[in-house]
């Protein structure tokens, strides 16, 4: 049974032709008001962001989840909950998702976590980032619009997931990102055969310039997958959500931390989650939603401690890059949603940051970006503070492969020694134990 999730005299807001799926509309976050499913992100009344309203297929969880068990590998398990039409698993696409959720013994035992900790390691992704999951349903509403080139404002990891996915699906594609990013970013942004286009600036340098490109002619027919498919790609993150909880046997965790960039995985990732207990997939039960960011790209952080509603723009200073948004756009919906469930919003330095990607390394074997480094640092803290309880059941996300930012801890991971092939020398660098 269907049934209305939100105002139920809403206007037919199907685009004729279009198939998205159980979406019924844009709905926007403030002000509530509608609008057809469109390549719109901003309301026209009081200019807040959009997002994707539903009719979610309530009534029968038990019917679901068996729907979902027997579904792809992949994040397509969830077309019944995403926009999306049934049949978007034999698209052309790079099929993201249902990623290794890891039980973290060792590093729970280094930590005091005597309750569970999970690592949901999103660095096995295709392109070895969360980022698969947005530009995945991006690209399928793209196709659903007619776009013909792809693109994206990216602090790294966003461009090259949108060159894969444009090279796979048949799309034309440009993107642009900050000049100075780390050489694996650069590399795996450019080796899909698209426009890669380095601006001399920040990464909301680059932000600015594509809101300019979009209202100009030279960007006509062209699908930003962050600004224009904005609503689309957000919804890409709620599949982290779905995949945690199904992972743990459909049980929610009581503690998750993420880490923040603009913000939109956090508050998709909590979008998710509500939408499991509203489906009865999951138990109706309090969850504490905890965000991180480096100490030099900390604005939200900074406002949560502040106890402030507004998120003051900074100049982003870190190892971080991939999390280096000075100007968050879901900067104040992150402290709403923190505060709301209890979590907390904390930052840690770089020199903690390279700490925690060498202690995720060292206790399970898996190599984190730095967005990972920050978002385990950060988890740290909160249990030394005493602010994430380590007696309950919590899960980090990782987001992202260390491959991608070899340079943070190059200056500290090498050989243990340079030797002749002689057991002598083996024998004089005292290594055998
Ligand atoms: C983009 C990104 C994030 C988070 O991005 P949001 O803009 O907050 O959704 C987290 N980790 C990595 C590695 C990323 O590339
Ligand atoms: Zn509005």
């Amino acid at each position: 049974m269907a049934v209305h999730t939100a105002a139920p005299d809403a206007p037919a807001a199907r685009a004729t032709s279009a198939d998205f799926g159980p979406a019924t509309a844009l709905s926007c976050r403030e002000c509530g008001e509608r609008f057809p499913l469109s390549p719109i992100f901003a309301c026209e009344s009081c200019f807040g962001p959009l997002e994707i309203a539903y009719e979610l297929p309530v009534g029968d969880p038990e019917a679901l989840r068996r729907r979902i068990e027997s579904g792809p590998d992949n994040i397509w398990r969830y077309a019944p909950l995403l926009p999306v039409p049934a049949d978007v698993a034999a698209h052309p696409n790079i099929n993201p998702g249902f990623t290794r959720l890891v039980e973290a013994r060792n590093l729970a035992r280094e930590l005091g976590v005597t309750g569970s900790l999970h690592v949901k390691d999103d660095s096995g992704n295709p392109t070895h980032s969360f980022k698969d999951r947005v530009v995945a349903i991006a690209v399928e509403a793209a196709r659903t619009f007619g776009f013909t080139t792809l693109s994206c404002s990216s602090t790294g990891n966003l461009a090259g997931a949108v060159g894969a996915a444009a090279a796979r699906a048949g799309f034309r594609s440009c993107v642009f990102i900050p000049h100075d990013l780390e050489q694996g970013k650069v590399v795996m942004a450019a080796v899909y055969g698209g426009e890669l286009v380095g601006i001399e600036g920040n990464y909301d340098d680059v932000n600015r310039f594509c809101s300019e490109l979009i209202g100009d002619p030279l960007g006509e027919g062209w699908g930003f997958v962050n600004v224009n498919l904005r609503p689309y790609y957000g919804e890409g993150s709620k599949t982290l959500a779905y995949e945690i909880c199904e992972q743990l046997g459909w049980r929610l965790p009581d503690q998750i931390v993420i880490p923040i960039a603009s913000g939109s995985q956090l508050t998709k990732i909590d979008k998710g989650l509500k939408e499991l207990i509203q489906l009865g997939l999951v138990e109706d039960r309090p969850y504490r939603i905890f965000g991180a960011q480096a100490e030099g790209c900390s604005p939200v952080s900074r406002a949560f401690k502040e106890g402030h509603d507004v998120v003051r723009p900074v100049r982003p200073d870190t190892i971080a890059k991939s999390l280096a948004i000075g100007n968050p756009a879901d900067g104040p919906y992150v402290l709403d949603i923190a505060r709301r469930t209890g979590g907390a919003v904390e930052d840690v330095t770089d020199a903690q940051v390279v700490d925690a990607i060498k202690l995720l390394a060292r206790t399970e074997g898996i190599f984190a970006e730095t967005a990972g480094g920050v978002t385990l640092g950060v988890t740290r803290k909160l249990i030394e503070a005493g602010a994430l309880d380590p007696t309950l059941s919590t899960v980090v996300l990782n987001t992202g492969d260390g491959l991608k930012t070899l340079d943070a801890v190059a200056p500290s991971c090498g050989p243990s020694a340079v030797i002749r092939p002689s057991l002598d020398a083996f024998r004089a660098a005292g290594l055998s134990g």
